[in-house]
């Protein structure tokens, strides 16, 4: 419910026994501008209130069944309720039912016979009360909604709309951690975009993202919905695949390679064809003890599948890979410019690289 802007008609529920007492108050309320609906016992006031929900409540304490006490703790417990005044009418001498009143919930009360100035103060006051808490509640849902706005944003790439490579490396911890305790296999793939950066030097930057949104849409629609894809750099993505085998992830690489083959990329009128390589690892496997290797074989693997001639989906610890690894690692030098297998890394239990 809104708050009773200025202007705005506030609307008070009048909650009575009494018929004759309801419409006394009513053509009080209504001569001072507004607009009411009355309940003639507790369970009466409850239904109307959580129907929709008055701007605030003239509630008499004696009712038979539900008495204004009960009502008043109530509303006051419903979470799912706005904050809604409620004024309590007590007896003149019934100072036993003004501090029930008040600890049960009621934020003000006035003692019958009622005197109609002092009604009129008091209902005054509680809206402008309720005003004030309204906005309140209002800024709050705005600092939530911006802050998972902000949320959002930290962790997803602006340009793809993919996880960011920050938020994949903190998924990436937590999702192997229970693969392990549930002992079910995990898949990374690493994939890169071939001669990207030909599409740069040809049709210009525009072209380049246009091109690597296109692809990263490609890899969302080919995932499942427990899977994570993100940007891990420039023209680079990975795949987190819980619950897949290597031969699997390397099947599903294989699939999402065809589709980038089969692809025409479009930016401006202009058809851009470009291909993709993959490499692929998967937990458990004896040389892969921890996440940080099951990145780094992924990584390698597409580093072979870019030297061996792109467009090619590598699988770690295959014989190429070992192969051309260890020939790679035999040469003076490397023009791996990376510091990867060819220093041995430990794994969790202690295995080395072996070659
Ligand atoms: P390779 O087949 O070996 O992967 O060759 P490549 O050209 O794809 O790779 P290289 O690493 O030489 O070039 C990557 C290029 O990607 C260079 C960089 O300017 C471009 N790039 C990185 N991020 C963006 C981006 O957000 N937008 C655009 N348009 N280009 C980007
Ligand atoms: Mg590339
Ligand atoms: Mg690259």
């Amino acid at each position: 419910m809104e708050a009773p802007r200025d202007g705005d008609t506030a609307c008070i529920l009048i909650v009575d026994d009494h018929e004759d007492n309801i419409e006394l108050l009513r053509a009080r309320l209504e001569s001072w501008g507004f607009a009411t609906e009355s309940a003639g016992d507790g369970e009466e006031a409850l239904q109307r209130i959580e129907q929709s929900p008055p701007d605030l409540i003239l509630l008499d304490v004696m009712m038979p069944k539900i008495d204004g006490i009960e009502v008043a703790r109530r509303v006051k417990g419903n979470r799912s309720l706005p904050f809604i005044p409620i004024i309590m009418q007590t007896a003149l001498d019934a100072t036993e039912n003004k501090v029930e009143g008040l600890e049960a919930g009621a934020d003000d009360y006035i003692t019958k016979p009622i005197d109609f100035a002092e009604l009129k103060a008091r209902v005054n006051s509680m809206l402008r009360i309720k005003r004030l808490q309204d906005a309140l509640e209002e800024r709050e849902r705005q600092l939530l909604e911006a802050n998972e706005r902000l949320r959002h944003m930290s962790q997803t790439d602006a340009l793809t709309g993919l996880d960011n490579r920050r938020y994949l490396e903190e998924r990436i911890d937590e999702m192997f951690e229970h693969a392990r305790r549930l002992n079910e296999p995990f898949a990374c793939v690493m994939c890169d975009l071939d001669r990207f950066k030909s599409v740069n030097d040809t049709y210009g930057h525009q072209a380049g993202d246009a091109v690597l949104k296109q692809f990263a849409r490609i890899l969302r629609n080919e995932v499942r919905e427990i899977d994570r894809v993100g940007r891990y750099g420039g023209e680079e993505f990975m795949l987190l695949l819980p619950g897949t085998v290597l031969d699997a992830a390397v099947t599903f690489a294989e699939r999402v390679r065809k589709e980038v083959e089969g692809h025409t990329f479009t930016f401006d009128g202009t058809q851009i064809c470009r291909t993709a390589s993959f490499g692929v690892s998967a937990w458990p496997h004896p040389r892969i003890g921890n996440c940080d290797v099951l990145v780094r074989a992924a990584d390698d693997a597409l580093y072979v599948a870019k030297e061996t001639g792109r467009n090619r989906v590598v699988r770690f610890d295959s014989d190429e890979f070992n192969e051309h690894l260890a020939a790679d690692e035999g040469s003076d030098g490397s023009d791996r410019p990376r510091d990867v297998i060819t220093t041995p890394r430990v794994a969790d239990e202690g295995i080395r690289w072996e070659r």
